[in-house]
C-alpha cells in the first residue's frame, strides 16, 4: 500500500452539514432562479447528490446588478462613514467566527476539504481577510495636491461601483471573503458567483453577511454555471469591475468580455507552477516537511502549489527518499475523518484530468516514484504523486496538474535554479529554501512570481499583498493593494486667491 486510506469508517459519528440555503441571494432575499431550473452539487466522497442549486443565468445575473445598482446609486452603503461600514463589518466577522465549523462542514462535504483544517485555517483566515478590511474602511485617504499655476487640489478615493466577483471551488468559503471584503470596505455593491462545483458556503456566508445588517443589494449571490451566469458578469454593461480568480483559459475569456462590453476593469488571479528550490546548506528533514505542505496542501488543488521541487545535487538523493516516505504517509480518505490529510479531488473532470497528467508524465517517460493511481475503492481520490527524472518540457513540468502530482527536479548552480525556476508561463509563487541570506536574497529578486516565501511555504497574511506575474494574471488581492482596485481616484481642483483662472 503506497499510502494510507481511511475510508470513512468513522461516517455513522460525522456531523454533516444542515443545507439551509439552496436558492440564489438577491436584495436580501432568498430567491428561485428565474427560469426555476436547479443544478446538483455532488459531494465528491460517493458522488451523490447533496442538494439542488438554484441555477442562475442571464437574467437573473441581470435582476442581481439592478439590485446592487440600486443599493450602490441609493442605498446607504457607500453613503455611510467609513467607520460604520467597518462596524458592520466587524458584526458580520464575529458571525463567521460563531460558525465556523458549519462553514467548515460545508466546505468538506461539497468540495472535498478536510474538515479539520477547514476549521484551523481556512474559515478562520477568511474571517481575518473580513477583519483586516473592516479595520481599512475608515482609512481610505485622498491627498492634497500642491499644484502650480496658484491652484490647489485634492483626491478622493471613491469606491467603483457595483463589482462582479467570479469565485473557483478550491477555497469556497474563504475565495468568498477575499473578494467580498475589500469591495466592502470601499463601499462597492456587489455580485458574486461561486463556482458550481461549491456553491453551498457562498449562500451560508450571504445569510451571515445579512444578519449582520448588511443593508439589502450590497452582496448578491448568484449560483450557476460559468458559461452562463460567469459569462453575464462579464459581459454585462452595468458592472464596473470585474474580479476573477479561475483558470488562465477562463481569465482570457472574461478580460476579452470586458473589453467587448462597457470595458469594466479586470482584475485577474489565474493559474500557477510554482517552483519550491531548496539548496543544500538546508536540513533536509525540515525542509522535506515545508515541501510537503507546499506540494499537497489542499491535495493539490491550490493556485501556489510548489508542484515543480527544485533540489540542489548535494541532497537531492536525501532529499527524494525522505520525501517519498513522508508522501506515502500522508493519511487520504474521508474528509470528514479527523485523521485525514488529504480528501477527494472537488470533481470527476478535476480527478479524471489529474489522473491522464499522471498517464502523460509515465508515457513522455518520468519516473513515478510514489502514487500515481486512484485511492480507495470510491470516491474522487487520488494518491499522493511523485515523479522524478523530469524534464522541463514535459507536460508535467510546464502546465497546472491542480491535483496531488509533484515533479522533483535537480540542479548544480543559482543561476540554474532561477532561470529554471522561471521558464514557465505563470508566474503566482515560489519558494526558497537556504540558511544562506545572501542566496534567498538574489534569488527572490530574480523570481518572476507575486510572492516569494523564504524558509516558509503558503504564509499568507491578510496584509500580505499577493497576485501573479505572467499568464498567472494582474491585480493583488489582501493588504491595502487588494482595495485600491476597488476605489476610482478624482482629483478636485480649485483656483488660489491670485490665480489667472479668477
Ligand atoms: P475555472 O476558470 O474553470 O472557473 C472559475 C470560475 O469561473 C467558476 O466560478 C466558473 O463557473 C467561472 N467560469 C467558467 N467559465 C466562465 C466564463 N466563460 N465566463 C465567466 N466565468 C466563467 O477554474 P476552476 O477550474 O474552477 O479553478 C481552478 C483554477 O483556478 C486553477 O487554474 C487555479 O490555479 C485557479 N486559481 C487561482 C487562484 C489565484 O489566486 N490565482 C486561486 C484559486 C484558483
Amino acid at each position: 500500500m503506497s499510502d494510507t486510506h481511511s475510508n470513512g469508517d468513522s461516517k455513522s459519528s460525522v456531523k454533516l452539514p444542515n443545507i439551509k440555503f439552496t436558492k440564489l441571494f438577491i436584495n436580501g432575499e432568498f430567491v428561485d432562479s428565474i427560469s426555476g431550473k436547479t443544478f446538483e452539487t455532488i459531494d465528491p466522497r460517493t458522488e451523490e447528490v447533496i442538494a439542488n442549486i438554484a441555477e442562475g443565468d442571464k437574467d437573473d445575473i441581470d435582476l442581481a446588478v439592478k439590485a446592487a445598482r440600486a443599493a450602490f446609486d441609493h442605498g446607504p452603503w457607500p453613503r455611510m462613514s467609513g467607520s460604520e461600514r467597518g462596524r458592520i463589518m466587524m458584526k458580520f466577522v464575529n458571525l463567521v467566527e460563531e460558525n465556523i465549523e458549519e462553514l467548515a462542514l460545508l466546505d468538506a462535504i461539497d468540495a472535498g476539504k478536510v474538515l479539520t483544517y477547514g476549521k484551523a485555517r481556512d474559515i478562520p483566515f477568511g474571517a481575518s481577510v473580513l477583519r483586516y478590511y473592516a479595520g481599512a474602511a475608515d482609512k481610505i485617504h485622498g491627498k492634497t495636491l500642491k499644484m502650480s499655476n496658484q491652484l490647489q487640489g485634492y483626491t478622493l478615493h471613491e469606491p467603483i461601483g457595483v463589482v462582479g466577483h467570479i469565485i473557483p471551488w478550491n477555497f469556497p468559503a474563504g475565495m468568498f471573503f477575499f473578494k467580498v471584503s475589500p469591495a466592502m470596505a470601499a463601499g462597492c455593491t456587489m455580485v458574486v458567483k461561486p463556482a458550481e462545483q461549491s456553491p453551498l458556503s457562498a449562500l451560508y456566508c450571504a445569510n451571515l453577511a445579512k444578519l449582520a445588517g448588511v443593508p439589502d443589494g450590497v452582496i448578491n449571490v448568484v449560483t450557476g454555471f460559468g458559461p452562463t451566469a460567469g459569462a453575464a458578469i462579464s459581459s454585462h454593461m452595468d458592472i464596473d469591475c470585474v474580479s476573477f480568480t479561475g483558470s488562465s483559459e477562463v481569465g482570457r475569456l472574461v478580460m476579452q468580455a470586458a473589453a467587448m462590453s462597457n470595458l469594466k476593469s479586470v482584475s485577474l488571479e489565474l493559474g500557477g507552477k510554482s517552483p519550491l528550490i531548496v539548496f543544500d546548506d538546508v536540513d533536509v528533514d525540515s525542509v522535506v516537511n515545508l515541501a510537503l505542505l507546499g506540494g499537497f496542501a489542499n491535495k493539490g488543488e491550490f493556485c501556489v502549489c510548489s508542484s515543480r521541487i527544485f533540489v540542489q545535487e548535494g541532497i537531492y538523493d536525501e532529499f527524494v527518499t525522505k520525501f517519498v516516505k513522508n508522501a506515502k504517509n500522508i493519511t487520504v480518505g474521508d474528509p470528514f475523518d479527523p485523521s485525514t490529510r488529504q480528501g477527494p479531488q472537488v470533481d470527476r473532470a478535476q480527478y479524471e484530468k489529474v489522473l491522464s497528467y499522471i498517464e502523460h508524465g509515465k508515457r513522455q517517460g518520468a519516473t513515478l516514484v510514489t502514487g500515481g493511481k486512484p485511492s480507495g475503492d470510491k470516491g474522487l481520490y487520488i494518491e499522493p504523486t511523485i515523479f522524478t527524472n523530469v524534464t522541463d518540457d514535459m507536460l508535467i513540468a510546464t502546465d497546472e496538474i491542480f491535483g496531488p502530482v509533484i515533479s522533483l527536479f535537480k540542479f548544480k548552480t543559482i543561476e540554474e535554479a532561477i532561470e529554471r525556476a522561471n521558464s514557465t508561463r505563470y508566474g503566482l509563487a515560489a519558494g526558497i529554501a537556504t540558511n544562506n541570506l545572501n542566496i534567498a536574497n538574489t534569488v527572490s529578486r530574480s523570481l518572476r512570481a507575486g510572492i516569494v516565501w523564504i524558509n516558509c511555504y503558503l504564509a499568507f497574511d491578510a496584509d500580505g499583498p499577493y497576485g501573479g506575474y505572467k499568464l498567472s494574471g494582474f491585480g493583488r488581492e489582501f493588504g491595502m493593494e487588494g482595495l485600491y482596485k476597488y476605489l476610482q481616484v478624482k482629483s478636485v481642483v480649485t483656483p488660489l486667491h491670485n490665480s489667472p483662472w479668477l
